[in-house]
């Protein structure tokens, strides 16, 4: 901090006196000296400055030094202002007692003695400089608790308002004058249940000398009752139980309320307000915590819901959207306050039960669930059917950690969709090794389906009549790069995608790598003949948007209708029959030819074949690869194509795999094979091999006599 100067008035209607003054007070360092003849010219000189001194005569005309004196005194700026009389020689002790009176603090008597002035003089400059040091540091100190933007308050040790910045008056809502003295306790106050409740000031005092500085959230209370959150950061003045208190404060409901919506967005799904997957795992960790010390069942539960996808697709992610948070609802309506429910991502829910009983408790609320989701949904003006399936697993007293407990659920999950939907399935170790196997097939394929890596490979079906290849059998193959080292077989993986949604898309990619093949074989005259199978499953037939999307997809394409062949197994018809019927009828009226697979092996009557337009009859290569061993499989062989030809129908015997059988199939009267015999299914690139030998050297890599060619 830099000193001004400090300023000396010196007041004498005499000039020698005024210099003779000058000269002795020449050796002071940082004075200025400012000089009046008279007094009316000193009061006029008082105007605007502030004196560390003034130096007054007594015996001046007009005006003496007392009545200046006193009219000096009588100021409000300059009250506290120094005066020194300097005062005639023959002073009285009542001149001197009158000086005292009119507000001089010391007088000198004339002739003044140098030394005597100087020093006076030194002590009064050092007084002012002295003032104005702590004048200009308090100044500062109050500056920089203005600036601070927080409320800053001393409290005496009793807990009295000692000062106090005007962010605090304001957060107060009063002023400076009515808050100084008021207690601590009367405006901040935590909740009744706090211990700290009954002596607010007196804990964070003792909290603050224990731990230098110490935070607490408490109500503020202002006028009318009206209550704001505030922050206290509590400083102890000095480390005893009587020290004061500072204590800087300020508003956090703002602060609050953007801090409540973070975490409530850090942890909530939007769309439904449930935990989010996140938070739901953290919920899951602390119950297991809780009941490994209080010895308690914590039941988790996975709820999947059927068909949401196809809602999604056909009536849009806004009916989609409002779906679920019917769902969330209908969770809330059947939860206790104190269970927990989160939505892990798409139509799969979690919910997280404490304090059961046994897994029985969990088994009735899944039940209950599963009821209350069944219930119609009315959205947008249309009525919504949903099924859910629901898997449980249980942790008695915290055993099993948060992994297993969810694994377990899944699995249990799966075993709900596999038997059957709208209904739960509490998980039991014997379920695991197989359960958790298709677990883990569901999980790849569904990576490998939204990765497009499904592989197609392609059996040929031999006509022996044209002596030649006439069509291929398009069959799914588990990618041979990652996902295992052993590919997953069809027979396998195709329950599996039928269980879940998966087996609509797996149609559709499977449909394309066809469409793309007949596409292709158009342009030659080799291929142009040729015809594709593709297999449909009954769950992709039911489906209400597979006519759209098949139609969709076969719009990419050109290559005439009648060179691709839908075929469905008969347990196809076992379900929703008139629906199955209409699908097939559409597909023939768009053009396509359709094949019944697996013939004679599920369904015995034979009824639908009149209801359904069908140019193909597939006999199961079971049948087949009995032939020339039962003479009774030939008679039924016999009359399955006695009834296809009665029907119209084309016959394809599947499954020939030696002479023998060929040579009995053909006696019969089929005359388009497909088999090992002729071909086994090939990848792609391989077709033309098969179709020309002679042509490209590489021999597909079937294990018998392949075609005809080798054959004869
Ligand atoms: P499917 O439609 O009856 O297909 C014929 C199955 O018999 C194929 O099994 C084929 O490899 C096998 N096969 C053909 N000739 C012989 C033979 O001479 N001997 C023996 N032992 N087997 C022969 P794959 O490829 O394992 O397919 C099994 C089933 O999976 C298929 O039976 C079909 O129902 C289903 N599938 C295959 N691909 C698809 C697909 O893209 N979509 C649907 N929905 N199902 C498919
Ligand atoms: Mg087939
Ligand atoms: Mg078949």
């Amino acid at each position: 901090m830099e000193l001004q100067p400090s300023k000396i008035l010196v007041v004498d209607d005499f000039r020698h006196n005024r210099i003779a003054l000058n000269k002795v007070l020449q050796p002071l360092d940082n004075i200025e000296l400012v000089e009046a003849s008279s007094g009316s010219e000193a009061l006029a000189k008082l105007i605007n400055n502030e004196f560390a001194l003034i130096l007054l005569d007594v015996n001046m005309p007009n005006m003496d030094g007392y009545e200046v004196a006193e009219l000096i005194s009588s100021t409000q700026a300059h009250k506290h202002t120094p005066i020194v009389m300097l005062t005639a020689h023959d002073s009285s002790t009542k001149d001197i007692m009158r000086a005292y009176e009119v507000g001089a603090i010391d007088y000198l008597t004339k002739p003044i003695e140098s030394t005597i002035l100087l020093n006076k003089v030194k002590q009064f400059v050092k007084i002012s400089q002295l003032q104005a040091k702590t004048n200009y540091l308090r100044s500062e100190r109050e500056v920089i608790l203005e600036a601070a933007g927080q409320g800053v308050i001393k409290f005496n040790s009793e807990g009295k308002v000692q000062f106090i910045n005007s962010k605090a008056c304001q957060l107060l809502q009063s002023d400076n004058d009515s808050l100084l003295g008021t207690q601590f306790n009367l405006w901040f106050k935590t909740a009744e249940r706090e211990p700290c409740h009954d002596d607010l000031f007196l804990f964070l005092r003792t909290q603050a000398n224990a731990q230098g500085i110490f935070q607490q959230r408490v109500t503020l209370y202002v006028e009318d009752n009206k209550t704001y959150l505030v922050e206290l950061t509590c400083t102890s003045a000095k480390k005893q139980l009587d020290a004061s208190m500072i204590v800087l404060f300020q508003d956090i409901s703002d602060r609050l309320e953007m801090e409540n919506r973070l975490i409530h967005l850090a942890n909530y799904d939007t769309l439904t307000q449930l935990c989010n997957r996140g938070s739901f795992h953290e919920q899951l960790k602390r119950a297991l915590g809780r009941a490994k010390r209080v010895k308690s069942t914590v039941a988790l539960l996975f709820l999947d819901l059927d068909r949401f996808k196809q809602i999604n697709d056909t009536l849009g992610h806004d009916v989609g959207d409002e779906l679920l948070k019917g769902v969330a609802e209908r969770l809330r309506l059947v939860l206790r306050e104190s269970d927990i429910a989160g939505r892990l991502g798409g139509d799969e829910f979690a919910i997280l039960l404490e304090d059961c009983h046994s897994s029985a408790d969990a088994e009735l609320v899944a039940k209950k669930l599963v009821d209350s989701i069944r219930k119609p949904f009315v959205l947008h003006g249309k009525e919504i059917l949903i099924e859910t399936s629901i898997g449980i697993s249980c942790s008695d007293n915290g055993e099993h950690n948060i992994t297993t407990l969810l694994k377990w659920a899944d699995i249990a999950l799966y075993a709900a969709k596999s038997a059957g939907r709208n209904c739960h399935q509490l998980f039991i170790p014997a379920m695991s090794a197989k359960a958790q196997k298709h677990a883990v097939i569901q999980s790849k394929l569904r990576k490998i389906i939204e990765r497009d890596l499904l592989d197609v490979h392609y059996q040929g079906q031999y006509s022996l009549t044209e002596k030649r290849f006439v069509g291929f059998e398009a069959l799914v193959r588990w990618p041979r790069n990652g996902f295992g080292k052993t590919p997953i077989s069809p027979g396998l993986f195709i329950p599996i995608a039928e269980q879940s949604h998966l087996i609509h898309k797996l149609g559709i990619q499977t449909l394309k790598h066809a469409c793309r093949l007949l596409q292709a074989w158009q342009s030659s005259t080799e291929t142009q003949h040729l015809s594709i199978a593709v297999n449909l499953s009954a769950k992709q037939i039911n489906s209400q948007d597979f006519l759209s999307t098949t139609q969709a997809t076969l719009d990419q394409f050109s290559f005439p209708r009648a060179q691709l062949t839908f075929e469905l197994t008969e347990t196809a018809f076992l379900d929703n029959t008139e629906n199955v019927v209409k699908t097939m009828n559409s597909l023939k009226d768009m053009g396509f030819m359709l094949a019944l697979d697996d013939f004679g092996t599920g369904y015995s009557s034979l009824s639908y074949l009149q209801k359904l337009p069908l140019d193909i009859l597939k006999i199961d290569q079971c049948f087949v690869q009995r032939l020339g061993q039962c003479d009774k499989t030939s008679a039924l062989v016999k009359a399955i194509i006695t009834i296809a030809q009665a029907h119209d129908m084309n016959v394809v015997a599947e499954g020939v795999e030696t002479k023998l059988q060929l040579d009995c199939i053909e006696q019969l009267g089929c005359s388009k094979i497909q088999g090992y015999y002729f071909s086994k299914p090939i990848p792609v690139d391989l077709i033309n091999g098969l179709l020309n030998p002679q042509v490209i050297p590489i021999k597909p890599k079937i294990d018998k006599p392949q075609h005809k060619s080798q054959v004869n």
